[in-house]
């Protein structure tokens, strides 16, 4: 492996592990890993079995460059997993994880969390993420159970076990057609429930024959919804509520590298790890041509350091159109994830679908960045742009 190939990893190789697959209890209508299943037909579990949790857990540990060492558990529905299965995986962290630091977290839809999950998670001191809609109408309306109940009741009560047992959790929202006209009212039901760190995401989805799926948000309704929820944010929330775009956007603004990978110029740093061992390039892209190996075969670091892999992350960047190239905002946009480019422009040049979007968005903050990049600059916090919305109001 030459340098030229390790450079753009100098993050951390991360690996997601899905130690019972694409296999879960709930059938949300867009869940975009349910599919997956289908690479696996032949199955008859999705068990991540022993021997593959060990492989997984002695080579994820001797590929990391930092003292702390992250895992994620991933899903599917990783619940669907016992306690037992979780407290082998942490025998077997501090087995071989020669005293470094670990953390675990996991992304779960809280439907089976219980008191006894909640005492193992703050005993061993998971970040726990939470998938929820919003208020019941909204959360309700995709978000069903395999039998086609809702579910909003049960996410509650787990988020309510969470709270009980003092387990750490943040929450994550998807913003779709129904949603997406509501902002505030998904904004305050995450304050509410006393999130404080808060991430949504949009839904961007085709059918087989390439339309657009009716569930997913409409670029220009996109732009409108972030820029509602950042009107609220920066009067009163500044360092209270973390919401990630917003974050992203500051840092981009900062010429630091953003917290999340849509936003970043490249991309690349982390795959996924299915139950059988197959690694692929990125959990939006669990599909035959994206899959780098199997741990059974290569290490993790000769699949994530690959140059496919490598390519995979570079292609974020070399597949810009030249729209987004001239673009105010490509510093801060950077075409966002290419899962969405899926819309064309005059050019006949893939574009991201929500472009619209981003650009009336990145374009009514750009203001309050540059104020908050001044403060920044000036070792002052920029959260004192509460203080003064009405002189950049004058100034616009
Ligand atoms: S393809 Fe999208 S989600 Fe995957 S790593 Fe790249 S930017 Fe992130
Ligand atoms: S806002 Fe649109 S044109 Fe600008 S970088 Fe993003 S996708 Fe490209």
């Amino acid at each position: 492996m030459n340098n030229t190939t390790i450079a753009p990893f100098a993050k951390p190789l991360y690996v997601m592990l899905k130690p019972i697959g694409a296999a879960c209890n709930l059938k949300c209508t867009y869940c975009y890993y349910l599919d997956t299943k289908n690479l696996y037909k032949q199955e008859h579990n999705y068990k991540l079995s022993d021997e593959l949790l060990e492989k997984f857990i002695v080579q994820y540990l001797e590929s990391q460059t930092m003292a702390l060492v992250l895992f994620t558990w991933h899903g599917g529905e990783p619940l669907l997993r016992d306690i037992s299965f979780y407290k082998k995986a942490l025998a077997l962290q501090q087995r071989y994880g020669r005293g470094r630091q670990i953390e675990n977290s996991l992304q779960t839809n809280g439907t089976l969390l219980t008191d006894e999950w909640c005492r193992f998670f703050k005993e061993n001191n998971f970040l726990i993420g939470i998938s929820i809609d919003g208020t019941q109408r909204f959360h309700d309306k995709y978000r069903k159970a395999n039998n086609g109940e809702p579910t909003f009741g049960k996410v509650i009560h787990g988020i309510d076990l969470l709270r009980k047992h003092g387990v750490e959790y943040n929450i994550m929202g998807v913003v779709n057609n129904y949603n997406v006209d509501y902002p505030l009212e998904f904004y305050n039901f995450f304050k509410q429930i006393d999130s404080h760190f808060i991430q949504f995401a949009p839904i961007v989805e085709r059918y087989p024959n390439g339309d657009v799926t009716e569930w997913s948000v409409s670029p220009e309704k996109w732009g409108d919804f972030l820029i509602a929820i950042f009107n609220e944010w920066v009067k009163q929330d500044i360092g209270n509520y973390f919401i990630q775009y917003f974050d992203a956007a500051l840092a981009n603004w900062m010429k630091v590298e953003p917290g999340t990978c849509i936003f970043a110029e490249n991309c690349g740093h982390a795959g996924v790890m299915e139950f059988n061992g197959d690694v692929y390039a990125c959990d939006h892209f669990v599909s035959p041509e994206y899959k780098l190996g199997n741990i059974r075969e290569k290490t993790l670091t000769q699949m994530m350091y690959s140059s496919k892999q490598l390519d995979f992350g570079m292609d974020k960047s070399k597949g810009l159109s030249q729209q987004c190239h001239q673009c105010n905002y490509k510093f801060a946009c950077n075409g966002e994830c290419p899962k969405n480019r899926i819309a064309v422009t005059a050019d006949g040049e893939k574009i991201n679908y929500l472009c619209a979007g981003y650009y009336k968005f990145f374009d009514h903050i750009a203001p309050y960045m540059d104020y908050m990049k001044l403060e920044l600059d000036a070792k002052r916090p920029p959260a004192n742009i509460m203080c003064n919305l009405d002189k950049i109001k004058r100034a616009l």
